[in-house]
């Protein structure tokens, strides 16, 4: 067992953009006994699980489920359309875009990357408008993919994903369009369909209020038939068995049957409290964090109130400051845990998560623990932040 030396008392506040706290509920469905997974019962329960999913992403395409993290859906995605050598167009909106970019350059994968230098390129949304001119200027069309993620979670902006649709209609390009929502799924809304995604990239841990372990394709007609002429080697990431199995709620390969248990139950929640509530809940919470943040007089990292992350804060801290040195303190003090600056952001943010099985008090919570730590760090505030955060929650 994990061992927690001098456990403290009351709970831990897990306040990093994912995972969060997962709801009871949730744990108890993953503590049913675990089945057969080629029994009968299984595939009554899969092909139930394997309808059901789709609702979350707004979807009618097929979505593939594996056991992985997110990393391991991206990889899919990529193995499965592309061949090697292939040049794919990476948006380098933050440190989720450039770790998917590494990964796509250790599959023998070609890419260019858009992006903005320092710490001010990673304050804005995707600009669809050059992803536009590069798809318009690449008359050969060499470029297969264009890879984009919604919720940038080292960062804090939610990108529009339909003007990226629209750019590369506009450029009448017949590129690939990716979507990593893997922290985005649950957290704003997202339409699959409408959006005209090829391949959409998800995982358990973020909006979903799982644990981690599961990572998710929705694959379109377009990907499906990319896959056909893809020959970079792959097998336990090869959509084509697990398609052929799921036709009756089955995996080719043993599935994380408990997390399906607990996915199951996560969907229901969700669709209990239905995924617009969801969404402006999480649009509630995230405008009163910033306004906390406003308050102390530091800076959001996101300088666009248009893409505003509603699930994910990163607050800018003064320069010289370290933030690590802050997280550690507040983490020791409040027993509550912030997620640490990525990248180019690190030790210069910390990133406040209200995402998943979140409410006001759970908030306010993580804004008191944050702002009792400024100060003990030494950091003059403005105003108080908790009062600010109340009486816009009010
Ligand atoms: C968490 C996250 C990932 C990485 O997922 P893992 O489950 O850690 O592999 C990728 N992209 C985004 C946007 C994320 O939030």
């Amino acid at each position: 067992m994990l061992k927690l030396d001098n456990h403290p008392s009351g709970r831990h506040f897990l306040h990093i953009p994912g995972p969060s706290p997962v709801p009871s509920r949730i744990l108890r469905a993953i503590s049913y006994q675990t089945i057969d997974h080629r029994g009968p019962e299984f595939g009554v329960f899969g092909l139930n699980l394997l309808t059901q999913i789709k609702r979350l992403f707004k979807t009618q395409n097929p979505v593939i489920i594996y056991p992985s993290s997110g990393t391991g859906a991206w990889e899919a995605a990529l193995v499965n359309t592309l061949n090697t050598g292939d040049l794919v167009l990476m948006y380098e909106s933050g440190h989720f875009a450039s770790l998917w970019n590494r990964l796509a350059l250790r599959m023998g994968l070609r890419t260019e990357i858009i992006g903005q230098p320092g710490i001010e390129g990673w304050r804005y949304g995707v600009d669809a408008q050059k992803i536009e001119e590069r798809l318009k200027a690449d008359t050969q069309h060499e470029i297969k993919a264009v890879c984009v993620v919604h919720n940038e979670t080292s960062t804090g902006v939610t990108s529009d994903m339909l003007a990226v649709r629209k750019a590369i209609d506009a450029a009448k390009h017949p590129a690939l369009l990716m979507v990593d929502t893997i922290s985005g799924l649950c957290s704003a809304d997202y339409q699959n369909d409408t959006w005209g995604i090829d391949v959409t990239i998800s995982g358990s841990q973020k909006g979903l209020m799982m644990p981690p372990g599961l990572g998710f394709n929705v694959i379109s007609k377009k990907a499906i038939e990319a896959s056909h002429q893809s020959k970079m080697p792959k097998a336990y990431w090869a959509w084509d068995e697990i398609l052929e199995a799921n036709k009756t709620g089955y995996f080719p390969t043993t599935p994380a049957t408990n997390l399906l248990y607990g996915l199951s139950e996560a969907i229901d929640m969700i669709m209990g409290e239905g995924l617009d509530q969801v969404f402006l809940r999480h649009q509630k919470l995230g405008a009163a964090c910033r306004t906390a943040v406003e308050a102390w007089g530091l800076e959001v990292l996101c300088k666009d109130p248009a893409v505003y992350s509603p699930v994910v804060t990163s607050v800018l801290l003064p320069e010289g400051v370290d933030a690590n040195a802050l997280r550690k303190l507040i983490l020791e003090r409040y027993n509550l845990s912030l997620g640490t600056g990525l990248g180019r952001l690190q030790g210069r943010v910390f990133r406040i998560g209200h995402l998943g099985d979140c409410n006001e008090l759970s908030l306010m919570a993580a804004i008191s623990g944050c702002e009792m730590g400024l100060q003990a760090f030494g950091i003059k505030l403005k105003a108080s932040g908790v009062i600010a955060a109340q009486e816009l929650l009010q």
